[in-house]
């Protein structure tokens, strides 16, 4: 408990967890527009990696204890409480239909509707642009 051990094993993962999280980041280009919202919440996850990380890296830079960076963890995860909206937009199911999502969707997608739903949606939006046309 007044040691550092948690604190020394996170720095010396050295930048590596936050390189794990970008490389997920990029993976939300291949959704372009779909996917803007948890693209944004991927980078807030990366941020509180590269939070944590610094942390870690000053309490052993300091010889501090492991007290402080779970001060600091305590701060990241009050403000990922006050943010959850934005940090954690997923979906386990589908709003409307409340059939259970693919990981696909729950991860990336930020409309979070499945299949049917989705298709369901498109039809009656076109079917309005032909009514307005
Ligand atoms: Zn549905």
């Amino acid at each position: 408990m007044h040691g550092n051990d948690i604190s020394l094993w996170i720095a010396e993962l050295k930048l590596w967890p936050l390189i794990v999280v970008l490389a997920l980041n990029l993976l939300f280009r291949k959704y372009g527009a779909a996917a803007t919202r948890k693209r944004m919440s991927s980078l807030y996850h990366a941020i509180a990696v590269f939070l944590i990380i610094s942390m870690a890296g000053f309490v052993v830079a300091r010889g501090l204890t492991d007290i402080y960076l779970y001060a600091g963890v305590a701060v990241v995860v009050v403000l990922f409480i006050i943010f959850r909206k934005r940090v954690f937009p997923y979906q386990l199911s589908c709003p409307l239909c409340h059939v259970r999502l693919d990981f696909k969707t729950i991860y990336f997608i930020d409309d979070n509707l499945c299949a049917s739903c989705r298709d369901g949606e498109k039809v009656q939006k076109d079917v309005s642009d032909e009514d307005t046309a």
